[in-house]
């Protein structure tokens, strides 16, 4: 069993993401396992090795909706440096995305995209972990 060290001061949508490392980590569908990030010495759940990106308006109105803080006033996005050119195309392709992670390497990395996106992704060619939440996919470039 991999275990995740949280940190319970986040918001409702981080601790979601905090429990996906987890069901990551345990992850036994095919499309995850072996999936490996090359970045090194990161640690799952921390913010090292992150850009942090200016919100696309798509972005902004779905964290309205929401009441999810973009950076507070600053309106941005950190993302994993590993996977910053493939969320970038996701977002010009008007796609929410609603979290990542690069894995850094020790966990199986993914996207997660909000549900009236989910077949956009598919159509894409991107494959769901159905053993996630549902809404998660292997990210292509890693
Ligand atoms: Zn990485």
């Amino acid at each position: 069993m991999h275990t995740v060290e949280r940190n319970e001061n986040v918001h409702p949508h981080f601790k979601g993401v905090l429990n996906i490392f987890e069901t990551i980590a345990n992850c036994t569908n095919p499309v995850f396992v072996g999936t490996r990030c090359k970045c090194n010495n990161v640690e799952v759940g921390s913010y090292d090795n992150q850009v942090e990106l200016p919100a696309p308006q798509h972005i902004i109105e779905w964290a309205e909706k929401v009441n999810f803080s973009l950076g507070g006033d600053r309106k941005t996005v950190c993302v994993d440096r590993c996977l910053e050119k493939e969320i970038k195309a996701l977002w010009e392709m008007g796609i929410v995305t609603t979290g990542c992670c690069c894995g850094h390497g020790k966990v199986p990395p993914y996207i997660g995209v909000t549900p009236e996106h989910v077949l956009k992704m598919k159509s894409l060619g991107y494959s769901l972990c159905l053993e996630l939440s549902g809404y998660d996919f292997a990210p292509m470039s890693i």
